[in-house]
This record gives structure tokens, sequence and C-alpha cells, in this order.
């Protein structure tokens, strides 16, 4: 039986209300996922969704590093992470090095609810 993709789910805190609508618009598709979120967004949309997600640490402890692993390793098709470009966040270099390492293997990443929907329409994952 072949592997069931993944897709990693991250919104900062300026941003979650915008990936719960997200994914409550798009749960259809993203159900056919393996979902893995950053510790925080993750809970939010098992309980306020009922989602079912695989949670990492929270992002500024080292979730999104996490994520960056994962992406290494070849085992995520796509990132969904809204990044709240107008609040420092204190976790910029994990930040920066999920975004290279999606650069680096080209992995799909959307840092914003417009390019999700791009990427999510494209049906291309
Ligand atoms: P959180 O992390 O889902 O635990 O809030 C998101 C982030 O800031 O990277």
């Amino acid at each position: 039986m072949e592997e069931q993709k993944t897709v990693a789910l991250i919104a900062h805190d300026g941003k979650k209300q915008a990936m719960l609508d997200f994914v409550r618009e798009h749960r259809q598709v993203l159900e056919r996922y393996e979902l893995v979120a950053t510790h925080t967004t993750g809970k939010l949309l098992r309980d306020d969704l009922g989602m079912k997600v695989q949670l990492m640490l929270s992002g500024p402890i080292g979730g999104d590093a996490q994520i960056a692993a994962q992406v290494a390793e070849g085992r995520i098709e796509a990132v969904f992470f809204f990044i709240d470009p107008l609040t420092a966040q204190p976790h910029d270099p994990d930040i920066n090095t999920l975004l290279r390492i999606c650069n680096v293997h080209e992995v799909p990443i959307a840092t914003n609810p417009a390019t999700a929907l791009f990427v999510i329409s494209a049906r291309a994952l």
C-alpha cells in the first residue's frame, strides 16, 4: 500500500484564525493527507475542527525546526505556514531554516492564505 502523503500546517498567533478558516474551507482535501503541525496550531485544529493532526513542539521551542527536519528527510509534501509579517518572532532563525530547507528540497511552502489557496486549488499535492 502506498504511504500516505503528509502536509505540515503552521500559523503564527496573528494568523491562527486565518489558518482555522483555511482548514475549515479545505478540510475535504486536507483530510486525505497525514497532517502534522506545530503544537498550538495543531491543538487548535484538533479542538475547534476535530482534525486528526500529529503535534510537534510549539514553534518558538523547536516545532518549526522539527518540521524542517522532516522536510529534509523527504517526509513532507507541502507546507502551509501562515507567517505574521507584522510581529517580531523570537524563533526567526528557525523560521528561516524552514523556508530555506523547503527551497533546498523544492517543497511547496505557502506563507500566506492567498498562496495557500493557489496551492490547494492546483491539487498538485
Ligand atoms: P505554534 O507555533 O503553532 O506552537 O503557535 C507556530 C510558530 O510560531 O511557529
